[in-house]
This record gives structure tokens, sequence and C-alpha cells, in this order.
């Protein structure tokens, strides 16, 4: 199961990053409302992720980290409508199969936290420890029993820089959720959870920049079961916001050509000539019209109706656009 679980490793993991999107998706998942990111040398040395969520029961601590565990699909027909980040069970037997790994919890109603360590996918004998309610998984020297991995690293702010970018994309996938990123000891990122009109926007800016909430039109429209809301940047936006492009399916960051091209569309159709538009939107529709599950890792996502979410898509953003003309 080793072997097959750093094969499998290969897949979900191919950097730092890879490990905090699967660890952090883990927190959300559990509820947690703070989620801590600490990073050592771009995350090969240290990926430490700390949430006050729901917790792992003391016999379900070893099940976490045993390959196809999850605690999220009871049958093959939850697939369908999975509503949960992770759904693959199999984040925490990779990573562990690929670094020295600890994972310590509390959980709601227990008085008692636990600690349980893997290394290099061998796993030892849970303990009780000190925790809060919540969960702490540490990573640390990630890809050490798998050198032609470990090789392929780079600089370590090059990897902490896919990191921050990550922890962006999330922070504006859950605004409500309070997000702390350190780099070798030292807080660079802060994200306080948002809780209204004001404070949401504030996040807004802490990742699209300054001037992006006043450069931004604010989008919000439903039809027929498909809602989009959130910000497109106006085509006399700065520069230096070209590039930011936010598009969540269900709380899901998606990068998908049917998307793209609606966007890309709906700007060149009224007054946008060649510079990328920055823009963070959401779209909510029925988990049953989209499939997620066609490659976890890369963001892509099917959608039953392309044609129909496309056209709305476009004619929202043209008309929000459109008004910007007069
Ligand atoms: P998946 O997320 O696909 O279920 P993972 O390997 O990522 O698979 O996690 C395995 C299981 O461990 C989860 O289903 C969940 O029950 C538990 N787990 C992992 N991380 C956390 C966490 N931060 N808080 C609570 N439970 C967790
Ligand atoms: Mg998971």
């Amino acid at each position: 199961p080793e072997l097959i679980n750093q094969i499998a490793a290969g897949e979900v993991i191919e950097r730092p990053s890879s490990v905090v999107k699967e660890l952090v998706e883990n927190s959300l998942d559990a509820g947690a409302t703070r989620i801590e990111v600490d990073i050592e040398q771009g995350g090969s040395r240290l990926i430490r992720i700390r949430d006050d969520g729901a917790g792992i029961a003391p016999d379900e601590l070893a099940l976490a980290v045993a390959s196809h565990a999850t605690s999220k699909i009871g049958s093959f027909d939850d697939l369908e409508h999975v509503a949960s980040m992770g759904f693959r069970g199999e984040a925490l037997a990779s990573v562990s199969s690929v670094a020295r790994f600890s994972l310590t919890s509390r959980a709601r109603n227990q008085d008692t936290a636990f600690r349980i360590e893997v290394d290099g996918g061998k796993i030892q004998t849970a303990r009780p420890a000190q925790h809060p309610q919540g969960t702490s998984v540490e990573v640390r020297d990630l890809f050490y029993n798998v050198p032609a991995r470990r090789k392929f690293l780079r600089a370590e702010r090059t990897e902490f820089a896919h990191i921050d970018d990550l922890l962006k994309s999330l922070a504006l996938a859950r605004r409500s959720v309070e997000f702390r990123l350190s780099n070798n000891g030292k807080p660079t990122r802060i994200l306080k959870a948002a809780r209204d009109d004001a404070s949401t926007l504030q996040r807004v800016a802490e990742v699209m920049g300054d001037e992006f909430p006043a450069q931004s039109l604010h989008v919000d429209h439903a039809v027929a079961g498909l809602h989009l809301s959130g910000w497109v940047g106006l085509p006399t936006a700065s520069r230096s916001q070209a590039d930011s492009q936010y598009f969540y399916v269900n709380g899901r960051l998606v990068r998908d050509r049917i998307v793209a091209h609606a966007v890309r569309q709906a700007y060149a159709d009224v007054l946008f000539h060649g510079r990328h538009p920055a823009f963070v939107l959401y779209l909510e529709l029925d988990p049953a019209g989209v499939d997620v599950n066609v490659h976890p890792a890369k963001h892509e996502v099917r959608f039953r109706e392309q044609r129909l979410v496309h056209d709305f898509l476009f004619r929202t953003l043209h008309e929000a656009l459109a008004q910007t003309r007069a």
C-alpha cells in the first residue's frame, strides 16, 4: 500500500501548494472558521495547518490517514451530489506516504486530543496530546523519500508564491473564514473574516488590490437556477489588476473554457480591448448540473448544459458592462 500511496501522491501532490490545498480544503470541510498556515522553506521543510473545525474522533484518526478512507461519501450516489470540497479520501494517505507527517485533533465533545504520526507511510499508534478543539496537520520534509520528486521543487520563494496564490483564491472562495499565513515564522497575510459589506469589500481588496473595489462593478443576477454574483473589473481599471481572474462554481475555483469564452466575449463586445480583465465571480447552480470530478486537481468542471451556462454568463456580464458605456 505504501508504494500505491506514493504513486497516488504523484498524481495529487505536485508541490507544496498542492498539499496546502488538500489540507485547507479538509479544514473547510470540517467547518473551520479560522485556519492558520505556517510554512518553512517554501513548504519543503514544514507545512503546518491548524484549524478550529469539528476535529476527528480518536478512533477515526488512523482511518483518516488510511487509503481511500473518506467520511464524506456514503454511497456511490453521493458522488453525484458532492457538496464538500474533498471526496476522494486519498489526500492524507498520499501526503503521509511522502513526508514525515502528524495529525493531531480534538473532536467536539472530547476532552482529550490525540496525535498520530506517519513516517513515510508507516502509521504509528495514536497517543494523547494537547490541542484545542480542531485539527493540526504537520507535514515535514516533503518528498524526503522520493528524491526524484524532491529534485523538482523550485526555489523557496517560487513555492511560497504558489502557496500564497492558493490562499488568496481560497480566501475569496470562503470569505467568512479567517486565514493566516506565515512564512519562516513571520506572518505574511492575515485575512480577517468578512462579516458585512464593508469587510467583504476589504477582503476582496486585500486579494485584488486596493483600487479594485472602486474600479469594478458589482454583479448579482439569478435566472432559472443559475446565480451569478461578484465583481467585474472595469475596462478602465489599472494595468496592475490584469490577470486577477477568479471564477468559482459552487465555491470551487474553476478554469473552464466555456466560462472563459463567455467572459471574454462579454468584455470584448462592450468596450474592452486587448487587455485581460480582472474579476471575482461566483456561479451557483444545482450540484447535479455540474460534474466537478473531471480532474479535481486541475480545476476542471463539466456543465451538463454548457450552452445555457455560457449564455447566462455572457448576457449577465454583457448587460452589467454595457451600463458603463452610457
Ligand atoms: P477526503 O477529504 O477526500 O475525505 P482526506 O484524505 O483528505 O480525504 O481526509 C480523510 C478524512 O480525514 C476526511 O474524510 C475527514 O474525515 C478526516 N479529516 C481530514 N482532515 C480533517 C480536518 N482538518 N478536520 C476534520 N477531519 C479531517
Ligand atoms: Mg480531503
